[in-house]
């Protein structure tokens, strides 16, 4: 099978080393490259990629949304992200999937964090937040708040469920209600990646909640060294990174990879760094 993925800059993914390990769980063989591609060249590498015989692929930052335009099919997980991440080739042509939050959902799951009847804070209001809002929910989530450095954008996002999901809330980062305890916060900001955590108060994180990052590293973002300190557990965004992917990995093929090697062979590559 031929796959790939596709993002502008991509010579840092992981993805065609987390699809080999699956591929190899089942001896199969499986061609997966890296494309580079400007949001302008997108559609014609896309349309190239086909012509040479691909037939799925993942799609990174900045060209989910571009990706969700290309697509003559959705799934109904992709169009309620406004996202897409997972392409496959079909007769009608492109379908597009939105794997994210449910690699997010699973790896909470693995964390050992319940998420029924859960009040989860998610930090940050970027497109990473709109893919995981519905999988959130799905799982039994029942207060979900967004807090934003710009508030407006939680707002509109938090506009989108509410009219569905009544648990749906947004505000600014100063303005989080700290009065009755969250179970999860999740930081998905991309403060991290400049060694930054999102200015919020201590007091959120009364009650001890777990403590999640969508950026994963070779250290503890800024956010978890300073949840660890204040005795929450925490985990980075590298299982969601490896769940997302047997998410994908399970559409191209229907089988469904072990994760928890392939998890823990990357970490190791990381620290060894
Ligand atoms: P995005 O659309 O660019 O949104 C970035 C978000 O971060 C916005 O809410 C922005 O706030 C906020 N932000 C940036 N710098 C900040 C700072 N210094 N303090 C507070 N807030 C800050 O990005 P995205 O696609 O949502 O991705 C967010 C992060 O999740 C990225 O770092 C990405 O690497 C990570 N991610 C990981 C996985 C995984 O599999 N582990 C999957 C998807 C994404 P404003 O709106 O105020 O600008």
């Amino acid at each position: 099978m031929k796959l790939a993925v596709f993002g502008y800059p991509i010579e840092h993914s992981l993805s065609p080393q987390i699809h080999s390990a699956f591929a190899a769980q089942f001896g199969r063989e499986l061609e997966y490259a890296r494309i580079l591609a400007a949001p302008e060249q997108f559609s014609e590498r896309l349309q190239e990629f086909h012509q040479a015989g691909g037939g799925g692929a993942n799609v990174t930052v900045p060209l989910k949304e571009i990706a969700l335009t290309l697509c003559d099919d959705l799934s109904e997980r992709a169009h309620a992200a406004g996202a897409v991440n997972t392409l496959i080739r079909t007769k009608q042509g492109w379908r597009g999937d939105n794997t994210d939050g449910i690699g997010l959902v699973r790896d909470l799951q693995r964390l050992g964090v319940g998420l029924k009847d859960s009040r989860v804070l998610i930090l940050g209001a970027g497109g990473a937040v709109r893919g995981v809002i519905m999988p959130l929910l799905n799982a039994g989530v029942s207060t979900l708040h967004i807090a934003n450095r710009t508030a407006a954008r939680a707002e509109r996002l938090a506009a989108e469920f509410a009219e569905k999901f009544a648990g749906v809330t947004a505000s600014s980062l100063t303005a989080i209600e700290t009065e009755r305890p969250w179970t999860v916060i999740i930081n998905a900001t991309a403060a991290g990646l400049q060694g930054e955590r999102p200015h919020v108060s201590e007091k959120i994180l009364h009650g001890q909640p777990f403590c999640y990052d969508m950026v994963y590293g070779q250290q503890p973002t800024a956010f978890l060294q300073w949840a660890a300190e204040q005795n929450c557990a925490t985990a980075d965004g590298l299982g969601m990174l490896v769940e997302q992917a047997a998410a994908s990995y399970r559409i191209w093929t229907t089988e469904q990879p072990q994760t928890l090697p392939v998890l823990q062979a990357l970490r190791q590559q990381l620290e060894q760094k």
